[in-house]
């Protein structure tokens, strides 16, 4: 009887495929699909490859295994694997931290296939000793989560919120550089959302609205705003950029009594608007982010509790433990 060798009904997630026979006929029928590459080992190392269509293996399209069994006719053992060249679609969502150490979630979607065989098999199959077809969609998955991580990490959490779609572009480019690497070709990434924290959407809030990271770390402040919008209901985008600068002014100065209206005569006149950029003086003022006083630019201690204040490189203020500055992104030591 012919030996067969053919991938029938790949599975729908399968990359690659093992013939479970390493002893190998001449005159065996070689059928590869469209779409399909056959890949030739022995002992780790890749010797003939043979495209789509039925083939009779003969030594003529199997020359370097015909030189390696040293020119005989008798059965030789060979490895084959079946590559299949079809787009395929992952899953992937994890967790970092961004620079300034915030933790965020991400999910999305990615679509990938083979672009190089040999290299493949040499990186990935070979190289990692998966011939398991889920191992290897395993190991591809936790590579990109991987790669994900690590270039997710190196943006600010504003930039994550804010300007997703340029982030999304720039780890794109990056993980297409990795995944070439493997002999794979990244054809697109969706990432369809990043998540952080309660409490470093707060902060978020901040740094959007008065650009303002020094005070970001005065959690104190940040807890004070978000109460104060909770407590306005309906408060939109509009009311909280002015309410922010105000809540910032009453820090350096206790806000004056409202003036109650009385009634009769002229009804007060009615108050200039609120300006909606934030005030750059209050801006400016650094304050302690222990005890929310204000301190004289610079100081290396606080002169109401004493606490040191820590400095990046350039001066700003940076939250305890920190291994990055929120401002500049400086490395602390
Ligand atoms: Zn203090
Ligand atoms: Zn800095």
């Amino acid at each position: 009887m012919v030996q067969v060798i053919e991938w029938v009904n790949p599975g729908e997630d399968e990359i690659i495929w093992r013939y479970p026979n390493e002893v190998i006929k001449w005159g065996a029928q070689l059928i590869v699909h469209e779409y399909e590459v056959a890949v030739f080992m022995r002992d780790g190392k890749i010797y003939d490859v043979l495209g789509p269509g039925r083939h009779t293996l003969t030594t003529q399209n199997l020359p370097l295994l015909y030189k390696l069994v040293g020119g005989s006719n008798s059965p030789f053992k060979a490895t084959v694997i079946f590559v299949s060249m079809k787009e395929f679609q992952g899953r992937y969502g994890g967790e970092t931290q961004t620079r300034e150490l915030a933790p965020v979630k991400y999910y999305g979607v990615y679509w990938f296939k083979v672009a190089d065989p040999v290299l493949f098999i040499t990186e990935v199959v070979g190289g990692q000793s998966l011939y398991d077809a889920q191992d290897v969609t395993k190991f591809i998955r936790a590579y990109f989560n991987e790669g994900m991580m690590k270039h997710l990490s190196t943006y600010s959490i504003v930039d994550l919120f804010q300007n997703l779609d340029m982030v999304s572009t720039q780890v794109k480019v990056k993980l297409m550089e990795d995944f070439h690497r493997l002999g794979l070709e990244l054809v697109d990434v969706k990432i369809e959302g990043v998540n952080t924290t309660d409490e470093w959407r707060q902060r978020l809030f901040w740094l959007m609205h008065t650009g303002n990271a020094q005070a970001v770390m005065q959690m104190d402040t940040v807890k004070r705003v978000a109460a104060e919008l909770g407590k306005s209901s309906g408060a939109g985008m509009g009311t909280g950029m002015v309410l922010v600068p105000q809540l910032f002014q009453q820090q350096a100065q206790p806000a004056p009594p409202a003036q109650p209206y009385t009634g009769g005569g002229a009804p007060p006149a009615p108050q200039q608007p609120q300006q909606a950029v934030p005030a750059q003086p209050a801006a400016q003022q650094e304050i302690c982010p222990y005890c929310g006083k204000p301190i004289p630019p610079g100081a290396r201690f606080c002169p109401y509790c004493g606490h040191e204040i820590k400095r990046c490189p350039n001066g700003h203020i940076v939250p305890e433990g920190a291994k990055f500055c929120p401002v500049c992104g400086a490395k602390i030591e």
